[in-house]
């Protein structure tokens, strides 16, 4: 049960004044809730920027073009005519160096009436234009009177907004619901109060609604860092909270004998690298664990993480339990079980996918067959997730690039078992701070060598006014009887905005198909799964010598007679994403060769990241790079909407609140787990403000 103390900030915005059914969907919209927001959505829904409305010169001196808070008494009114309601209805005002006039457009008489009283003195802001000679302000931003003058700090607070929404009705919601915010517990420790000098809770939010400095609402200041660490300490307490509670049933296990793993081992026709043999090693240890296992397998493009997965699944097989693997695309899915069933099937382990394409009577038998325990290892896409698939016993989730799910999905998945153990493979090493935003404390295991007989890559950068040679090279190469890859960036011009220059993937295909004729296949990623599948398996045989992909082919993709990649527009594309792509090559015996076509001029970002990827093919390292060149929310592509799930952190800005929250969970953890008395109580507050209550009731008694 939520605290009674914190009823008043989930009362519903309509509880405000002036907040009707209209502003309710405008709010829904705006604090991306299907239900009507509370007044606690209002109070983290903060500020962009501000603005200043301080300067407050007489009308003389007023600069056109800036934002001005006049002190003026209004004059006279001259509203719309009549038969003209588009003609504005004017205010005229003065101070004792001149006038100024107010515009107002299409607005209700009445209403500009009571507003700007003739003979009164108001306050007035807005952008001062100069409109027929005449200073003006066209609706003003605000208007008051002395008393409520005296009560304004001049820095307004901007917010985002949606569409339809005034500013203005926001923020006096806003100030209503500061109004009404309760007298709140510390559940910070005084230590990190002290060392971070945190503000209490309720000064931070009214230092951000209501700033009484332009620096207020600075993510990285002192009011804004408080409310984040709130927000990232009540997530990693609610991690904390599962990953302690989530023990096994005495006696269940989640590793069997081995007896399959061994069979399996038997029949590659490689031998693991060391690496892999220690992360085997350590899956196979935290299965015994009475704890569940939550570990990252980090390994470049190649090192072999699909077989340690197969390893891992083999485990729990063994002891009559089941596993799913969850990749981000239908050819990541189809490829990891063609690299699977082959080495499980001969152990006898029962395999199967499931993806969007299978269906009807194929579905409900697969599905029938999962519930009744007969697929040890299922391998699909978000198909697994859907709430038909019903496992007998899920005992381990491996989810592949994590980063392309949410948190959610990824739960879905593990909530399809008890207690189930997660594996996530991720070929981009992900950085340290949103591993544990998202996973609270994990376990790592890196694959670092690559498998034995893999061949250097030789990338280049070239022009694309070379193109002409590049495609005579790649003539050379397919008379020879190599496969080539050709990358185009997007497949329709359509695809992006302000793309027009862009290489368009149908069109290279065209050209080149000219040119090399039935030798030449294309991909893209808005072809049916059973055509790319079918392209792709003629690659890999040889029957096509040249395929024209986007960046459908990315991930996973594994043809290890490919060994040349020509990326078009390379400049274009991130570092990761450029390693991923010519991770495709290079995993044969032969040498291989990556030529990067670029369009001049380079900016400076693209020359530093062609020059990156020409130097190294450490994945490691270029992720590293990666993180310097463009900070690391990007390298998970979530830059742009913060962290999923995050209302208030950032992971650029708060990457060391991040550590120390995590700190403070694990001490919580280790002093209070049942979070009991007043810190206790207080600490039950913060996880339901921000609504990780889910990890309430796994606290437990007393
Ligand atoms: P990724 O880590 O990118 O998922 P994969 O698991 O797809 O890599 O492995 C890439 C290729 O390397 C596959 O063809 C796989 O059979 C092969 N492979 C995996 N481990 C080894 C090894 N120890 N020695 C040789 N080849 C290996
Ligand atoms: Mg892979």
């Amino acid at each position: 049960m939520r605290p009674s103390l914190l009823n008043p900030l989930f009362a519903p915005v309509t509880s405000l004044a002036g907040v009707g059914p209209k502003q309710d969907k405008l709010f829904r919209y705006l604090l991306d809730r299907s239900e009507t927001p509370r007044l606690v959505d209002l109070l983290l829904h903060l500020p962009a920027s501000v603005i200043d409305r301080r300067t407050r010169p007489k009308i003389r001196d007023a600069v056109p073009g800036t934002v001005v808070t006049l002190e003026v008494t209004v004059d006279r009114h001259r509203p719309s005519p009549p038969r003209n309601s588009r003609a504005p209805y004017l205010v005229y005002a003065s101070d004792d160096t001149g006038a100024v006039v107010l515009t107002f457009f299409r607005a209700k008489p009445d209403y500009v009436e009571k507003l700007l009283p003739v003979g009164e003195k108001r306050y007035v802001s807005g952008t001062l234009q100069i409109y027929d000679g005449t200073p003006q302000i066209v609706h003003p931003d605000r208007v008051v009177d002395e008393a409520s003058f005296a009560t304004l700090s001049g820095i307004d607070p901007v917010y985002p907004l949606t569409g339809g929404l005034a500013p203005g009705s926001l923020r006096r919601a806003i100030a209503q619901a500061l109004q009404r915010l309760p007298q709140l517990p510390e559940w910070i420790s005084a230590e990190v109060i002290q060392r971070c000098k945190f503000p209490d809770i309720a000064e931070a939010l009214n230092r951000v609604h209501v700033p009484v400095e332009l620096t207020d609402i600075l993510p990285d200041g002192p009011f804004w860092s408080r409310l984040a660490f709130d927000e990232l300490l009540a997530g990693q307490l609610a991690l904390a909270l599962v990953r302690a509670q989530l023990r096994r049933p005495a006696g269940d296990r989640h590793a069997g004998d081995g007896r399959l793993r061994k069979k399996i081992i038997d029949a590659l026709p490689y031998s693991l690298t060391m690496s892999q043999q220690q992360a085997v090693a350590a899956i196979a240890e935290d299965l015994r664990q009475p704890v569940r296992m939550l570990r990252l397998l980090q390994g470049d493009v190649g090192s072999g993480k699909t077989v340690v997965a197969l390893l891992a699944a083999a485990a729990v097989a063994e002891a009559g339990k089941q596993a799913a693997l969850m990749a981000p695309t239908e050819i990541l899915a189809r490829q990891h079980i063609n690299t699977i069933a082959p080495l499980a099937v001969r152990a006898g382990m029962q395999v199967a996918i499931l993806t969007g394409r299978e269906k009807g009577k194929e579905r409900r038998e697969l599905l029938a067959r999962l519930e009744a325990g007969e697929i040890d290892f299922l391998v699909g896409t978000h198909a697994l997730i859907q709430d038909d698939v019903i496992f007998k016993a899920l005992a381990l989730a491996v989810v592949d690039e994590q980063h392309r799910f949410g948190v959610r999905e990824r739960l879905t998945l593990t909530n399809k078992g008890g207690a189930v153990d997660v594996l996530v493979l991720s070929a981009t090493p992900i950085p340290r701070t949103l591993v544990l935003t998202y996973f609270g404390d994990m376990d790592i295991s890196e694959l670092r060598e690559k498998p034995a007989g893999r061949q250097p890559i030789d990338t280049r950068a070239l022009s694309a006014n070379r193109l002409d040679e590049v495609v005579d090279a790649v003539g050379r190469a397919l008379k020879a009887g190599r496969l080539v890859y050709w990358i185009c960036p997007l497949v329709e011009e359509s695809e992006a905005e302000g793309a027009g220059h862009l290489t368009n993937a149908t069109q290279r295909f065209e050209s080149l198909q000219k040119r090399f004729g039935d030798k030449v296949g294309l991909v893209h990623g808005q072809m049916k799964g059973t055509e790319k599948d079918r392209v792709m398996a003629q690659f890999a045989a040889h029957e096509i010598g040249l395929l024209v992909a986007t960046t459908v082919v990315e991930v996973g993709v594994d043809v290890p007679a490919a060994t040349i990649m020509v990326i078009e527009n390379a400049e274009r594309f991130g570092l990761a994403q450029l390693h991923q792509l010519r991770g495709r090559i290079g995993r044969g015996a032969e040498a291989s060769t990556c030529l990067l076509l670029y369009r001049e001029p380079l900016n400076e970002m693209s020359t530093a990241r062609l020059k990156v990827i020409r130097e190294t093919t450490d994945g490691f390292r270029i992720a590293e790079e990666d993180l310097r060149l463009r900070g690391e929310g990007d390298v998970l592509g979530i830059r742009q909407s913060g962290l999923p799930g995050y209302r208030i952190a950032r992971p650029e800005i708060h990457g060391q609140l991040i550590m120390q929250a995590r700190d403070e969970a694990l001490r919580i953890m280790k002093e209070n787990p049942k979070l009991k008395g007043e810190r206790g109580e207080a600490l039950r507050c913060l996880l339901y403000l921000f609504e990780r209550d889910e990890a309430v009731p796994l606290i437990g008694a007393g």
